[in-house]
């Protein structure tokens, strides 16, 4: 029988029972990304010799009797922003050109101790801007809730895979919302954690205050499990938290919200949400009440400035985390023919290597910090950092977790948006506050929209180091809608061509 659409947790426990070989679950998901990625787009590459290989070990380790991590031979899909000795490693650039990192980044080699079997890189918007991937220099990735639409991003190749069962988890980054906005639009399970609890050493950096990698699943267990592998201390990332790491698969598993004060963010809801996406947040209010928590409302006026304040912030740190790439590292040259200067190859390279929006980005930013203008754009854009974190501090004086819709959207049809960077900047109203305030967020799917069956979103937000909460919250709504609807979320997904579940 097919595992393909199995939990992960499902598929560690036939693997641990025996029931399935890690290089034979291994070899049934290629041989899904053989039969649906040509249409889904969601890997840019695909290491399956050094994967099957590393199955084989693991086979070899758990006959040999070996104790093994709960994830030991789960196959995942990484996101192409993540360095990973020896593989190509892209962020959805030309610029990266054949590059292959000589290091793993941390959050790999955690994988990798978990022996968690990494199947490739996926697609992603070029340096981890923007909300489609439609931005990748190597084309869009397709939801595979309905070919035609976006699937999200960043994120986007990552969130894809798992929904259409390429694998059951995915690790992606989140610096406004690309793990949660990818997760809601996909109807899937996405995790911000709490910026400095997953290392950022070996994630190649967009806007270094804000970056956080994090997990994808089907499930809120299973990205608890993934969560749990990548989180902790790291002596090589110097923002990194020293604190204890929370039990999050124990809360995942609790499935009980009995006297939770869940807050409902006033300025993150009513108006500018789709019909349904409204609907099925008012319904999932209605199901916590029915489980027992207490719905209060929160105010949180300085969020009408967080996309603002947002859009200076990580386009004026990309453009001084960009300035690397200048043809004389890394990947591509251009023009180097013996006689132009290093200053012309490298405008020629950067010219060539990045795409418009990275462009737009790294002269708005240089803008911002140019000397004269820096006090007005990026000091004021920090202050109101500081504003938008004192009130979440409020408002989780009065609330264990807070919640919003995560995008005021269902997924979009490609193109679209795409020549309006503005509209597209929209798209992450209510997840930026999050990385604004350095907290953490998760994103899970609750239900279909009315107007076009596609998969909605709910947010559930935590304080800093609290990602607990979320896997508690989440858990048990996911559990409850499950009930009600008889079958896990993805069992409303079509099926696509050639998919062999
Ligand atoms: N869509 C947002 C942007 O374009 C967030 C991207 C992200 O979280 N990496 O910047």
């Amino acid at each position: 029988m097919s595992l393909l659409k199995k939990t992960a947790t499902e598929q560690a426990q036939a693997l641990a029972a025996k029931q399935i070989s890690a290089t034979e679950l291994v070899q049934e998901h290629y041989a899904q990304i053989k039969a649906v990625d040509n249409e889904v787009k969601a890997f840019l590459y695909l290491d399956e010799k050094n994967a099957l290989a590393q199955a084989a070990t693991i086979d070899k380790k758990r006959a040999a009797g070996e104790k093994l991590s709960p994830l030991a031979g789960i196959p995942l899909a990484l996101k192409d922003v993540m360095a990973q000795a020896n593989v190509p490693t892209t962020c959805g650039s030309k610029i990266l050109e054949g590059w292959r990192p000589p290091y793993d980044a941390t959050l790999v080699t955690k994988l990798k101790a978990n022996d968690v079997v990494i199947l490739g890189k996926t697609n992603m918007d070029e340096f981890a801007m923007g909300s489609s991937t439609e931005n990748s220099a190597f084309g869009p990735t397709h939801n595979p809730w309905d070919l035609t639409r976006i699937p999200g991003g960043s994120s986007g190749g990552s969130a894809a895979a798992v929904a259409a069962f390429e694998a059951p988890i995915s690790i992606g980054t989140d610096t406004g919302g690309s793990i949660r906005q990818p997760a809601a639009v996909c109807g899937i399970v996405g995790v911000k954690p709490t910026y400095g609890s997953v290392s950022r050493y070996g994630l190649i950096a967009f806007s270094s205050s804000l970056d956080q990698a994090g997990p994808f699943a089907r499930t809120v267990e299973d990205a608890a499990m993934v969560h749990a592998a990548i989180a902790g201390f790291d002596p090589k990332d110097s923002t990194s938290i020293n604190s204890p790491v929370p039990d999050f698969v124990s809360a995942a598993r609790k499935k009980d919200v009995k006297g939770l004060k869940i807050g409902v963010v006033k300025e993150l809801s009513g108006d500018g949400y789709q019909t349904g996406v409204a609907e099925k947040f008012s319904q999932t209010l209605d199901l916590l009440v029915s489980l027992g928590a207490q719905i209060v409302e929160v105010s949180c006026p300085n969020f009408q400035y967080a996309l603002a304040a947002y859009y200076l912030v990580a386009p004026s740190e990309c453009s001084s985390n960009l300035a690397r790439f200048d043809a004389m590292r890394y990947g591509l040259r251009v023009g180097d023919d013996g006689q132009r200067s290093a200053e012309e190859v490298m405008n020629l390279t950067r010219q060539a290597g990045f795409g418009r929006e990275v462009k737009r980005r790294i002269i708005l930013g240089t803008y911002a910090l140019s000397s004269g203008y820096y006090d007005a754009y990026y000091g004021s854009a920090q202050k109101v950092r500081t504003l938008i974190k004192q009130d979440f501090d409020n408002a989780f004086k009065s609330a264990d977790v807070l919640v919003s819709p995560t995008a005021p959207t269902t997924a979009f049809k490609i193109g679209e948006k795409a020549n309006d960077p503005l509209a597209m900047y929209l798209n992450d109203i209510a997840t930026i506050p999050v990385n604004m305030a350095g907290i953490c967020g998760l994103s899970l799917p609750n239900g279909l929209a009315s107007e076009d069956q596609l998969p909605s979103g709910f947010q559930i937000m935590a304080p800093a180091m609290a990602d607990d909460r979320l896997y508690l919250v989440g858990g048990a709504i996911e559990a409850a809608l499950k009930d009600k609807w008889g079958k896990p979320f993805w069992e409303f997904a079509p099926k696509l061509k050639g998919s062999k579940c």
